[in-house]
């Protein structure tokens, strides 16, 4: 990927990218900023990838609905434990519902969550052998699998970017930064599709949450440490 030599629309890193500017940008020059911010981004976080552990598509599947209003540090703690209890789709199918439950407590909402992963592992014993299908039309059709979760299987258990993981930091950033006005995630999702090169759609959505997490926090990004401080209209600088 040479997202950095194609640079932002103008000289990057030499003035402010205003309001304004923003809002007189073309689709092209807001490609290549949005190119610009992939490479930066990619030098500050290099080892950015998905922060759940798991060894295969279904364990990912379950840390990922796990992870719903959960930390993924959290979640980390639960899952070991979990995994080696339920290693396969039928273990889920046929669990006992309570001390399933009692497993995923620590996580929030476990009745949902534990009731969610039983219907999910009878859902995919019924219709896929048991197996986790890698398109995003099968995954939907499960239960409780929406398409973020979708995404996050699809991307970095099958290495297929299908589309982009928008939660609470990529729609953030993605507003602060002028790339989407939306609010909805699928709305900020279709912006940020015809932006960022298809190639690195899941990890964009790493790099945005690495970043959201360390730098550009919701109540007070630390602009003057920002690397991407003169490509953001919400420069505080
Ligand atoms: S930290 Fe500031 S400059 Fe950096 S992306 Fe967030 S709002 Fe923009």
């Amino acid at each position: 990927m040479s997202s950095r030599k194609g640079g932002a629309a103008k000289s990057p890193r030499s003035g402010r990218f205003t309001a304004a500017k923003a809002r007189r940008e073309s689709k092209r020059a807001r490609q290549r900023r949005t190119e610009e911010i992939l490479g930066r981004l990619q030098e500050e976080y290099p080892e950015s990838r998905c922060a759940l552990h798991h060894r295969d598509p279904l364990e990912l599947l379950v840390a990922t609905i796990l992870s719903a209003q959960c930390t993924d540090k959290r979640v980390n703690l639960v899952t070991p434990t979990l995994f080696e209890r339920y290693p396969t789709a039928a273990h889920y199918a046929e669990a006992d519902l309570g001390e399933l439950e009692e497993m995923v407590r620590t996580t929030g909402f476990y009745r949902n969550k534990a009731r969610s992963l039983q219907g999910l592992g009878q859902a995919l014993v019924a219709t896929h052998d048991g197996q986790v299908p890698d398109s995003m039309e099968e995954l939907q059709r499960l239960p409780g699998v929406g398409r973020k979760t979708a995404n996050v299987v699809l991307g970095n258990a099958f290495g297929i970017d299908e589309g982009i993981v928008v939660d609470t930091h990529v729609g953030r950033l993605s507003r602060r930064l002028a790339l989407s006005d939306e609010k909805g995630a699928e709305a900020v999702e279709r912006d940020l599709m015809a932006l960022v090169p298809r190639s690195h759609w899941t990890l964009w959505a790493h790099l945005l949450i690495d970043h959201g997490r360390k730098v550009c926090k919701a109540r007070k990004p630390a602009c003057q440490v920002c690397v991407l401080a003169d490509l953001c209209p919400a420069a505080e600088v």
